[in-house]
């Protein structure tokens, strides 16, 4: 799991392994980005409710959570005891940039990714699959480059809501 923007967090987990303390991660694990590296044993990454929104919702009134009051505080009865607790927040944009998950690619392609980001509100790990479609997409298309239509194309598949 790589952690994007929230240094709040990043400081955390820092003092974490330092001193071998256990630590809970309350936040939306798509706000994050899945890798190979397993999380430490002393790390734990949970979800703020069922539907994984509680804390998004909070800041954002274009996210909902869809969890009734009581769904949310049974769900965090059941959260581990550790240590240090902290809550997880969906980063800024800036924040993706400033994590490098764009090299290479165009302002264009970039000014798309970021409407995806701020208006049609995809997660951290949406974005990350926008892109790797997008590429697909290009190389279909016998392109060298990833152009704004591949990201419009991939974002078109990304967008759907049931
Ligand atoms: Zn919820």
């Amino acid at each position: 799991m790589r952690i994007i923007g929230n240094e709040h967090v990043q400081r955390a987990l820092e003092v974490a392994i330092k001193g071998n303390h256990s630590i809970l991660i309350i936040g939306n694990r798509r706000n994050t980005i899945e890798d190979k590296e397993p999380l430490s044993a002393n790390v734990a990454l949970v979800s703020p409710c069922p539907c994984g929104n509680h804390l998004d919702a909070r800041s954002d009134a274009r996210i909902e959570c869809t969890c009734i009051l009581e769904e949310v505080l049974t769900h965090r009865r059941e959260f581990p005891h550790c240590d240090i607790k902290i809550e997880l927040v969906r980063p800024r944009f800036d924040d993706l940039i400033s994590a490098k998950l764009f090299k290479g690619i165009s302002e264009p392609v970039n000014q798309l990714l970021r409407i995806a980001y701020d208006k049609l509100r995809l997660t951290v790990q949406d974005i990350v699959d926008v892109l790797a479609v997008a590429k697909t997409i290009s190389v279909l298309d016998g392109s060298t480059e990833i152009k704004p239509q591949h990201v419009a194309e991939a974002i078109q598949y990304k967008s759907l809501r049931w």
